[in-house]
């Protein structure tokens, strides 16, 4: 096991393994655009078709999606449902390896704006169809989410919450402390005011998720191309074009940004500024650990953001550094490790029993209101973006998929009204800020 070699125990108790940073963390590399450029290795491009060569398999396109994460092939796989398959989708690494690898997996319908409760409501139902509709098991749990409150004014603000996920048909309910002692009996509750709990939320695997979706686009007739990164967008009279690539040019009417964390950046190559910056996260799962049983939901501290969840045979935490400025850094900062190992074990004493087997960070891709900019960009005209999901992007990814499809074929997204989250509602000074951000 990788990182498993020397023991320490962090302030609280909790043993782990690994004293390097380096030695414990599972760092994704990106082939640089110029290790690209010119090369004519053969791509591995799974069950896409026999492409033997180094340049595009096609070079046009109805749309161009750039970026194969949750987003980008549950778009992929949404545009193709509804008989637009003419679609490429390109991605500089391979599928599902940014943000979308690195989740919690977490799958929540407790947020503070309708437009995310009717997201989430949404997606949840597609997860819990997922297997018999992409014939793909996403293990998919819900135990349900926990959230505890320890700040007095936090409770009028969940209740009003609670309140509007009630109306949208969400089967969230406060709880109060004794009940929360029977949801999860190893809490620390002497400062717990109360919370909230909705029995169908969960988590899944991202992974076997954002395959499940590219597989099925592909039978479509969807090409999605691995290790090709975008590096131009082409604009001509206030109008995409298409994009360029190392391995060729692809013209396209319609491109859309899901790009993640990086989509500021690519945004830049259309003279477009898209507010979605990286913030570095990190989680860490602890060995197989029996003291503590698979049956327990996901419990969140509000307030610090600590969160923990069953997972494999053992359970996953991470807690957000709030403090740190945005940063394309994915090293693992130990400091912050051991801070978050001190509040797990604060607020559930038995893991000082526990070990930390694997920790990792990636980036949380987080916009002014913390909502995704979503629909047409403005200026070029046929410029789309799906990103800036704040930390809650997977669990949207069916809704998201299927309101861009509606979009683009049929002029309006009409699951759910995403008009909250155009991408101009900041210059438009119209901020649809959300509340439960973890
Ligand atoms: C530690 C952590 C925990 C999280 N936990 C949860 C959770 O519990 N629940 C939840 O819903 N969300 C969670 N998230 C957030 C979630 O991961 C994201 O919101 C979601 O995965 C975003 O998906 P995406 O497709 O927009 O981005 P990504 O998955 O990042 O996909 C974007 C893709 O674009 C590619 N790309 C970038 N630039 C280019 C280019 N120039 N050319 C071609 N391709 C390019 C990237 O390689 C990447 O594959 C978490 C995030 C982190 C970091």
């Amino acid at each position: 096991m990788p990182g498993k070699g020397r023991a320490s125990t962090a302030p609280g108790g909790l043993r782990w393994f690994g004293a390097a940073a380096g030695a414990i963390i599972g760092v994704v590399e990106v082939p640089a655009p110029s290790t690209l450029a010119g090369t004519s290795r053969r791509l591995d491009l799974g069950d896409s078709g026999a492409f033997a060569g180094s340049v595009v398999v096609r070079t046009t396109a109805e749309a161009v999606i750039v970026g194969a994460g949750i987003m980008g092939c549950a778009i992929a796989h949404a545009l193709a449902e509804r008989g637009l398959t003419d679609v490429v989708v390109l991605e500089r690494d391979a599928i599902g390896r940014g943000a979308t690898a690195d989740a919690a997996g977490g799958i929540r319908q407790q947020f503070s704006t309708e437009t995310n409760v009717r997201l989430a409501t949404y997606s949840v139902r597609v997860w819990e169809t997922f297997a018999e509709r992409f014939g793909v098991d996403i293990g998919l749990r819900q135990q349900g989410y926990l959230f505890l409150l320890t700040d007095p004014a936090e409770e009028p603000v969940f209740r009003r919450n609670l309140a509007l996920q009630q109306g949208l048909g969400v089967p969230a309910r406060w709880v109060t402390p004794a009940e929360i002692a029977e949801l999860n009996p190893f809490i620390e509750l002497d400062d717990v005011l109360g919370g909230t709990f909705c029995p169908e939320d969960g988590w899944a695997d991202t992974s076997a998720a954002t395959m499940g979706f590219a597989q099925a686009a592909r039978r479509l007739g969807v090409a999605i191309e691995e290790e090709t990164p975008v590096t131009g967008i082409g604009v001509e009279a206030g109008r995409v074009w298409g994009v360029s690539t190392p391995r060729g040019e692809i013209a396209a009417p319609t491109v859309i940004l899901c790009a993640g964390p990086q989509t500021r950046q690519v945004g830049a190559m259309a003279g477009v500024d898209l507010p979605i910056d990286p913030y570095r996260r990190m989680s860490f799962i602890t060995e197989p650990f029996d003291r503590l049983p698979p049956s327990l939901p996901m419990t969140i501290e509000f307030t610090t953001g600590l969160y923990v969840h069953p997972e494999s045979r053992g359970f996953l935490f991470g807690m957000a550094n709030r403090a740190e400025p945005s940063t394309f850094d994915k090293t693992v900062d130990e400091g912050w490790m051991l801070t978050t190992v001190e509040a797990l074990v604060a607020r559930v004493p038995a893991f000082e029993e526990a070990s930390v087997m694997r920790g990792w960070a990636g980036f949380y891709e987080i916009t002014p209101d913390d909502n995704p900019l979503l629909g047409d960009v403005g200026e070029p005209a046929g410029l789309l973006v799906a990103a800036g999901f704040s930390g809650h992007g997977f669990m949207q990814g069916p809704a998201i998929g299927t309101c861009i499809a509606e979009l683009i074929c049929d002029g309006a997204a009409k699951t759910v009204d995403i008009a909250p989250f155009r991408p101009t509602r900041f210059a438009e000074g119209a901020l649809a800020q959300e509340h439960n951000v973890i």
